[in-house]
């Protein structure tokens, strides 16, 4: 397996959000975890990335017990997230984001994940001496997903990256992760936009108050009646 939580809690200060989760993605996957707002699918995955401590459970990442590692040493692990807000520096040139993504690597290193990224985001290109809070909401997304490959991940996390974005965008942003995917990164998803969600992944978790409450192929999932009801609006 790339990634395993066994038995994960986890939560803020006193207040456990996440209860017990078993959770695994095998290697080149896409992953996707869907549940309504609330459910713990952004505390999942803030947990994997070390910003908060499990008080129970382990977290594997290509068999190493990455459990207690710091946000910084899960980065160098090759577990890379891109954060729901995005968290990218708005006052910075879109090139200089790219770069900042690269910490972790010998900067002659750099130059094919760069080309990796245009090609996925032409328009990152095209705007690369643009200021990135001057962007719009989906080419924001598109250099939050760039940046993060610039850490050239073997798994990428990503929490709702369709959020805020006009439909054609998300089809756009999705289609992109499909083809992060090609190149052999691993992908963990969560949104909820489930059925494009669920459209492009190969297996699901369903999230419910903070514990995982049903699993299958994305197909199973898009035709569970109870998915269908709760999370598809049918
Ligand atoms: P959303 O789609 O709204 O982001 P989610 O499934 O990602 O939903 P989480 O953001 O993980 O859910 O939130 C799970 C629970 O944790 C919620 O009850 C939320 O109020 C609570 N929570 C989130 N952040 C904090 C925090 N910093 N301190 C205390 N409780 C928090």
């Amino acid at each position: 397996m790339t990634l395993k939580l066994e038995n994960v809690s986890a939560g803020y200060r006193r207040l456990e959000i996440l209860h017990d989760i078993n959770l695994s993605v095998a290697p080149g996957e896409i992953v996707s975890i869907i549940g309504a707002n609330g459910a713990g699918k952004t505390t999942t995955l803030r947990t994997l990335a070390g910003l908060i401590n499990p008080s129970k459970g382990k977290i594997f990442f290509h068999d190493a017990d990455i459990t207690r590692y710091r946000a910084d040493q899960v980065v160098r692990s090759g577990l890379v997230h891109v954060a729901q807000d995005r968290a990218l520096f708005g006052n910075l040139q879109v090139i200089e984001n790219l770069h900042m993504g690269a910490f972790t690597r010998p900067t002659k290193t750099i130059q094919s994940s760069l080309e990796q990224v245009f090609e996925l985001f032409p328009i990152l290109k095209d705007r690369r001496t643009q200021i990135a809070g001057t962007m719009s909401g989906g080419q924001q997304q598109m250099l939050a997903i760039g940046r993060a490959l610039m850490a050239q991940p073997k798994c990428l996390t990503l929490d709702e990256p369709s959020i805020g974005l006009a439909p054609n965008l998300v089809a756009q942003v999705l289609e992109a992760v499909s083809r992060i995917r090609e190149t052999g990164v691993t992908v963990l998803i969560v949104e909820q936009n489930a059925s494009q969600a669920l459209a492009i992944s190969d297996r699901a978790y369903v999230m419910e108050s903070g514990s995982i409450v049903l699993e299958g192929t994305g197909q199973e999932l898009s035709d569970s009646p109870e998915v269908r009801k709760a999370y598809l609006g049918m």
